[in-house]
């Protein structure tokens, strides 16, 4: 069964098309990989999805689960368990990172009618969590990634994504700064979620974290619209051959 399917989706941003007429679908289960050039529309793509409103939706539908997901709020398409990873984390000096972490959990459960988690129990999961992830437990009590390396918010974006344990997360890893150790983290981040009833869009020009993730599905998008899919060999041949190839074909 489908988890998200995109049709024929069209965004602009002032007035400027982005995204013209991009249809994907991502059955339940399945890690999309999303590549392409600088400038495509993959960002737009991830925060027409996040419900970023200075994009403007001119066309298409995107369902979530079935249900109509351009029409929910942001927070509704997180209690309803979309995930989008930050590229740029937020800051928030005096607010310990566990805490915080533990908040937005709550926050999603009792939107959802369930049982907030407490203190103590978070924690232990909290922990487990880091364990997994190589992560430093102090990180959990300092301030929200202030004072955080790249690779150490990285790893605490990867700590969220686990503890709210969505159906669905987006990845848009555009920093060109992300290396082996980062795209690692990120791939750990993924594969430890792999379930049938979990699925990601995982954006990226990084071939190396599609090696580590190993994506059922590649596409790639050029001028806002996705001209080739493929299985994770796609990724590959795109390493060796660059975008040109797939450009012109586009263009033919
Ligand atoms: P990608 O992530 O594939 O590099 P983006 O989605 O970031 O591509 O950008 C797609 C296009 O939209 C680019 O031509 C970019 O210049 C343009 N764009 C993105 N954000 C804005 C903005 N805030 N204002 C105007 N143009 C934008
Ligand atoms: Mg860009
Ligand atoms: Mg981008």
């Amino acid at each position: 069964t489908a988890m998200l399917t995109i049709r024929d989706l069209h965004a602009e941003i002032e007035d400027k098309p982005i995204l013209r007429g991009v249809s994907l679908t991502v059955p339940a289960g399945e890690v999309h990989a999303i590549m392409g050039p600088n400038g495509s529309g993959k960002s737009t793509l991830s925060y027409v999805l996040s419900g970023r409103d200075d994009y403007a939706v001119t066309g298409g539908e995107v369902l979530f689960d079935g249900r109509d997901l351009l029409a929910m709020e942001p927070e509704e398409r997180a209690v309803a368990g979309l995930f989008l990873a930050f590229q740029a984390p937020v800051e928030l000096p005096g607010v310990g990172n566990a805490n915080f972490l533990r908040t937005a959990l709550n926050a999603q459960r009792r939107a959802r009618g369930e049982a907030e988690i407490d203190a103590v129990r978070f924690l232990k999961l909290a922990r487990e969590a880091a364990r997994r992830l190589a992560m430093p437990e102090d990180m959990l009590k300092r301030n929200v990634n202030v004072g955080f390396s790249g690779g150490e918010k990285k790893r605490n974006e990867m700590l969220q994504m686990v503890l709210l344990q969505p159906r669905f997360a987006i990845l848009d890893e555009t920093d060109s700064g992300l290396d082996i150790d980062a795209l690692k983290i990120v791939a750990d981040g993924v594969n430890g979620l792999r379930a049938p009833g979990f699925s990601a869009l995982v954006i990226t020009h990084h071939q190396r974290l599609l090696e580590l993730i190993v994506p059922d599905r590649v596409h790639v998008l050029v001028r806002g619209q996705i001209v080739r899919s493929g299985g994770p060999d796609l990724a590959r041949e795109l390493e060796v051959s660059g975008y040109g190839a797939v450009i012109r074909e586009a263009a033919a």
